[in-house]
């Protein structure tokens, strides 16, 4: 018998069909002698549905002029989608009972629409654990110190669950979704990607935080730092499939490194097509030019990612860093007007079409010349490289955007992610 928190994702909840399905899952690992907890998602559209309604009602006003509304209505998509989980669940025969963030409580600081979670009061949760209950918390939502109702952001009930599991300390965190685990790459990109039956957190945090949308980046945050074993699987498979192969299924993300997966040099590929990059030419090569630039830049909150500086010809240095390609625009702008004439730069150019590629895994630590089987491989299919940046366990090169594609193929191919198409060949 564990401890076990269950999340499932709007889609999981998306009609009272899924409902019931959902329901009859969850009462099957309880029946199997399991304490459950389950954090709901809203039903799938419903977030876009609440939103959209407050967009007509004020379409020119930013969110964050009347976030405490906007949260007070999209709080109200898993207040519902969780009570009627527990409706289904009790239609089932079981004992549940439903809370909202505010009534466990979740408290959260008061940042609108993207709060953070400071802590959890399990009181509530274990007693109706003990009295034999399954509990459902809402995802998404929490209470600030004033009482406000707050969200944490879209997405956010990967985290809620994530919380909920460490606060009461579960054995595992599972996180039903639409897919089936966490892959080598997009199998859009790569029909031949393979799922991970286990991935570590730093490698799952690099992936999350490059585009591989599986789970919320701060969820996973929140699981390596509590040491919370979180699992990815499909709510698509029948309900009444054996539990022991439900509960291995998917993709474990793990804080323990077996050495199988250090034996791996590279875990997977993620590539991001949100970033621009923003080259200032010209810069006198002097101390402090990188603060002017980068802490202007900050000042706007804005964030940057790749950086680089190249050598100084004649006192002179050109500067580029990438940022999203949503801050694009502003960015050049405030680089034009303010930071090249007080700098005295010679001028600012920039190029939105352009891509990150990444190779992410714990064995890049104990293996040497990675990088260099990456550039090469690379360069063997013509891609130019404008940008290189590199962590412990990770590589990333910006590149033009159109060979974002040709690039992830080639590197899956290259690191042996592919999936063995010739089994018979042995
Ligand atoms: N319902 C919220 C959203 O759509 C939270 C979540 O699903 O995780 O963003
Ligand atoms: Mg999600």
């Amino acid at each position: 018998m564990a401890l076990i928190v269950h999340k499932y994702g709007g889609t999981s909840m998306g009609s009272t069909e899924r409902i019931r399905n959902v329901a009859r899952r969850v009462a099957k690992w309880h029946r199997a002698g399991h304490q459950m907890v389950v954090v709901p998602s809203a039903m799938s559209g419903e977030t876009n549905r609440l939103l959209a309604l407050a967009k007509e009602l004020a379409p020119d006003k930013p969110g964050k002029s009347h976030g405490r509304e906007l949260d007070a209505l999209a709080a109200t998509g898993e207040q519902a989608s969780s009570a009627l989980l527990a409706i289904a669940l009790q239609a089932e025969g079981m004992d549940a009972v439903s809370y909202s963030g505010w009534q466990v409580p979740i408290k959260t600081n008061d940042a609108y629409t993207k709060a953070r979670i400071e802590s959890i009061d399990d009181a509530r949760i274990r007693a109706d654990l003990d009295a034999g209950k399954v509990v459902i918390v809402t995802g998404f939502q929490g209470v600030d110190p004033q009482g406000n109702i707050t969200t944490l952001g879209r997405g956010g009930s990967d985290t809620s669950a994530v919380a909920v599991a460490a606060a009461i300390k579960a054995a595992e965190c599972l996180i039903y979704t639409d897919v089936d685990g966490v892959y080598t790459t997009d199998p859009r990109v790569v029909p031949e990607a393979r799922r991970l039956e286990r991935v570590s957190f730093e490698e799952m945090l690099e992936m999350a935080s490059m585009g591989s949308k599986v789970l919320q980046i701060r969820s996973v945050e929140f699981a390596g730092k509590y040491k919370v074993p979180l699992r990815v699987l499909s709510s698509f498979t029948p309900w009444d499939i054996d539990l022991n192969e439900e509960a291995s299924s998917g993709t474990l993300i793990t804080f323990e490194e077996s050495e199988e997966m250090e034996q791996a040099v590279v875990s997977g590929i993620a590539f991001n097509r949100d970033e621009a990059k923003i080259s200032v030419l010209g810069v006198p090569d002097k101390p402090g030019i990188a603060f002017q630039i980068l802490g202007s830049v900050a000042d706007a909150n804005i964030e940057v990612d790749v950086i680089i500086q190249n050598l100084s010809k004649e006192g002179k240095t050109d500067f580029s860093f990438t940022v999203h390609r949503n801050d694009f625009q502003k960015t050049m702008d405030l680089l034009k007007s303010k930071v090249v004439p007080a700098l005295g730069a010679s001028d600012v150019v920039g190029d939105a079409k352009i891509c990150k590629v990444s190779i992410v895994g714990i064995g890049m630590r104990s293996h040497v010349g990675v990088a260099s089987r990456m550039f090469k491989s690379l360069s063997d299919e013509g891609i130019n490289i404008q940008m290189i940046s590199t962590s412990e366990i990770k590589t990333s090169v910006v590149i033009d955007e159109k060979y974002m594609e040709l690039a992830v193929r080639a590197l899956h191919r290259e690191f042996d992610l592919d999936q063995p198409t010739d089994t018979l060949a042995a």
